[in-house]
């Protein structure tokens, strides 16, 4: 075992850093409890000091060793001046090099788990055709930084550090020795260039991409996901588990699928829950034609997906006294920070509330937050707020979270972002 905090005390790296990071005074503990990012705002000094600080910009993506202050080995990781998390660490072995070797060995690490929850069936195998499944999961893989998606036999890699964009190469290099795939595509989401100062090219970076549409399935259901051009990865892969949880509680009911991307949930509440009618709204077009294509695909008739604004069209049907038996709210990350927390439980309050006015007595209220700086606690109170006001009491039938190929570092927290719950509104 290389990763033992022990390791803390032993000898000099065995492949030099390029430089040493050095804590000011009590700013160690998180580090030795292996949170994996070192802020800006707890390092003292870089050394050697010869580094001058406007050559600070060489030294990003470099590895670098974490030392306190006095000087003692933490931990190992790749630096970036551009950001806010100036350090993000790999190991906490002196020993262990922060190479490719040890990257193949976390990669390998990450497919072993999702082979373990049944969700990575092997090369050839007729299942991995059409099965979709997040392979790294960053900080939760002990991969700060790298998100990889499968979808049937395309990989889809996400980079959001610095230190990754500068090793795509080598990265793609080691998924294709490890996962034998016919292409895979890059994808950016667009805060990393503002957040860690890089800028990446997205798209196809290795093999052939399928002639016509990818077709994924889940549940039993058939969707298209468009690798280029589709939202995140293409689908919203941390919610499996949980359309199928929702679906249980659909009982042949109506059903507003309110956010509904490419039809995940709507789709799930007709097929797997027998729903009478889904209406599904989102606000992209682009989403809204592919749920519809995916209806259609699946043979439900009963479904059918309206281009929206999620907040104005949840307060029209509730001025038209509209009635349904569930309401699924599914929306975007609305807080980016804690400073934004405040303004997203609002926004949630508002959304939370309309949709209580759609439901009579019984019916069922699924309601989601994908912010990360909004915790479950966050949620749970404004969720008392909603009842409070409304006049109605919640009943909280269920709580989970995303699903295990998106797991939760208990060293680094901030890794559990999906905040899933069933309400009975009374
Ligand atoms: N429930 C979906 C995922 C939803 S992701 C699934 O299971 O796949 C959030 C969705 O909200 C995206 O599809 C996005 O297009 C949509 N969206 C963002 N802002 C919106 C708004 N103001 N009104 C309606 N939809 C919005």
């Amino acid at each position: 075992m290389p990763d033992t905090p022990l390791a803390a005390e032993s000898s000099p790296a065995t492949a030099p850093a390029a430089a040493r990071v050095v804590l000011k005074p009590r700013k160690a503990l998180p580090f030795y409890g292996r949170h994996p990012w070192v802020r800006d705002s707890a390092i003292d000094r870089i050394e050697p000091t010869s580094i001058a600080s406007e050559h600070l910009l060489d030294l990003d993506g470099q590895v670098v060793d974490l030392l306190n202050e006095k000087g003692r080995f933490i931990a190992r990781g790749y630096y970036n001046s551009q950001s806010r998390i100036a350090v993000r660490l790999f190991t906490w072995s002196a020993e262990e090099p922060l190479d490719e070797v040890l990257l193949r060995r976390r990669l390998a690490a990450a497919i072993g788990l999702r082979r373990q929850l049944g969700l990575e069936p092997p090369p050839g195998d007729s299942a991995r055709e059409r099965s979709a499944t997040r392979l790294v999961f960053s900080e939760a893989d002990g991969l700060s930084g790298l998100v990889v998606d499968r979808y049937g036999e395309h990989l889809v890699v996400q980079v959001t550090s610095l230190a990754f964009a500068q090793r795509v190469e080598a990265i793609v290099t080691l998924l294709r020795e490890l996962l034998a795939p016919k292409s895979v595509v890059l994808r950016t989401e667009k805060s990393t260039a503002v957040v860690e100062g890089v800028e990446l090219a997205e798209g196809k970076v290795w093999g052939e991409l399928p002639a016509g549409a990818l077709t994924i399935e889940e549940h039993g259901l058939a969707y298209e996901v468009d690798l280029h051009e589709g939202q995140k990865t293409g689908f919203y892969l941390d919610q499996r588990e949980n359309r199928k949880a929702a679906a249980a509680y659909v009982r042949g009911g109506r059903v507003l699928d309110m956010f509904s991307y490419t039809g995940g949930f709507a789709l799930c509440a007709a097929k797997l829950g027998g729903a009478s009618e889904v209406l599904g709204i989102d606000g992209s077009k682009r989403a809204v034609a592919q749920a519809n294509r995916n209806a259609e695909l699946n043979g439900l008739a009963s479904v059918r997906f309206e281009v929206g604004d999620g907040f104005k069209t949840l307060e029209r049907l509730a001025a038209e006294g509209a009635q349904f038996d569930m309401v699924i709210l599914d929306p975007p990350k609305f807080a980016r920070n804690r400073s934004g927390v405040n303004q997203a439980l609002m926004a949630y309050h508002r959304l939370n509330r309309s949709a209580v006015q759609l439901l009579p007595a019984g019916g069922v209220l699924i309601t989601c937050s994908c912010s990360g700086s909004v915790t479950r606690e966050d949620f749970q109170l404004m969720l008392s707020g909603v009842a409070q006001k409304s006049g109605r009491e919640l009943q909280i039938l269920d709580q989970r979270g995303a699903a295990a190929d998106h797991p939760v570092s208990a060293t680094c927290l901030e890794t559990e972002y999906l905040k899933f719950f069933v309400c009975r509104v009374v």
